[in-house]
């Protein structure tokens, strides 16, 4: 068997090669390149798919993010120097989006279990300039929890979803995107709704928020030559919204299939060495288990580099989510004196296993093989 890779990308979108090309053909023949009817059906569509009134495209995911923050603002929601509680383990740019707006960034601790924010650490760090909590569905599993709306209420707070990883979990029969005040999604090649190249989208059910997160990524017009605001250009292109389009139609049967290896992951592998992630609803049959999208399949051991290099060494590719957390980063120097235990042991200690719609039943049971046969 050839070596397995961690994502084939070639592999995912030639299953849709042939719409995808009629796609690029027909924005060609066009001649219309943005804010056309790509963009209006991609988003009439992923709105209908989350249940949700309104989504907006954006060129990316970390301007999604930075663009709810940034209308919040405007909308008198917060204002410079506010805080934004976010667990430390994510991925940067959730960060990012937040200090891109002078908000701060509060860290906060993830489960061990979960990999996601710890809801019971959250009230200790709200301050009067609390504003937000962002919760991210971390490898595509739910962040969600009656605690944590509770908590919302009574300190007054936005929920804002990075749903970056997470497109197609549900939480009890909502999709996430839907759940909080606003959600950002990044559609980067690599994730579960992949474009080709980069773009975004913002959801929500807040007529205000939509509408000026319409206008500021659009150079803050509603109206064009007309500026009411100071905007960003962060617009979903045609061409990658009428790839999106095609792919979401298959985003639920993809899902699925991430849900069936993910399940066969978990129960053949029986090596002690190795930690298994926890899916919420673990007495539910994963396959069945909406909760989580499984856009990362992520594993603990004490001796992680060692089992990425045997891995190699059976040519299985595998990722690290991610080696460095924020607040060690340089982009973060005056978070470097931070300390947070739960975070640092994750970052030493996970590796992604390859997880994907177009990896085959053999590739996984190899997978398998050789995990269970690693030793000290
Ligand atoms: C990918 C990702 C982003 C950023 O999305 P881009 O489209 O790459 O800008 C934000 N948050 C999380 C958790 C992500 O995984």
């Amino acid at each position: 068997m050839n070596s397995i890779k961690f994502l084939d990308l070639q592999k995912i979108n030639a299953q849709y090669a042939a719409q995808l090309k009629q796609v690029a053909a027909d924005v060609i023949d066009s001649g219309w390149f943005l804010m056309g009817k790509q963009l209006d059906n991609f988003e009439t569509n992923l709105a209908e798919f989350n249940g949700v009134k309104h989504a907006i495209g954006v060129a990316n995911g970390l301007d999604a993010l930075r663009l709810i923050l940034k209308a919040y603002i405007d909308l008198g929601v917060m204002k410079e120097g506010d805080e934004v509680i976010v667990p430390a383990n994510t991925y940067i740019a959730s960060l990012l989006a937040i200090s891109d707006n002078k908000l701060v960034p509060v860290l906060v601790e993830p489960n061990q279990k979960t990999f996601n924010i710890d809801f019971d650490l959250i009230e200790r760090s709200i301050t009067s300039k609390t504003k937000a909590i962002m919760v991210v569905h971390l490898y595509g599993q739910v962040c969600w929890d009656e605690k944590l709306e509770i908590l919302a209420k009574k300190h007054n707070l936005k929920i804002i979803e990075d749903n970056a990883q997470a497109i197609g979990a549900e939480y009890k029969g909502t999709k996430t995107g839907n759940l909080g005040d606003a959600a950002g999604f990044s559609f980067y090649p690599g994730k579960n709704l992949g474009a080709l190249g980069d773009a975004g989208a913002v959801t929500t059910n807040d007529d205000a928020l939509a509408e000026q997160v319409r206008a500021l990524g659009n150079y803050g017009s509603k109206q064009k030559y007309v500026n009411e605001f100071q905007g960003l250009n962060s617009r979903l292109d045609e061409i990658q919204a009428g790839f999106l389009d095609v792919k979401l139609k298959y985003i639920d049967t993809e899902n699925q299939y991430r849900r069936q290896i993910a399940e066969r992951y978990l129960t053949e592998i029986t090596n002690p060495l190795i930690q298994l992630p926890f899916p919420i609803n673990s007495n539910v049959k994963v396959g069945e288990n909406k909760e989580h999208s499984w856009h990362l399949f992520v594993v603990r051991t004490q001796d992680r580099n060692r089992l990425q290099k045997y891995l190699a060494e059976n040519d299985i590719q595998t990722l690290i989510h991610y080696p460095i957390p924020p607040n060690k980063q340089l982009a973060y120097a005056v978070m470097n004196h931070l300390d947070f235990p739960v975070t640092n042991d994750i970052h030493n200690e996970v590796l992604s296993l390859p997880i994907s719609p177009v990896l085959a039943n053999e590739e996984v049971t190899k997978v398998i093989e050789a995990i269970n046969l690693f030793s000290i």
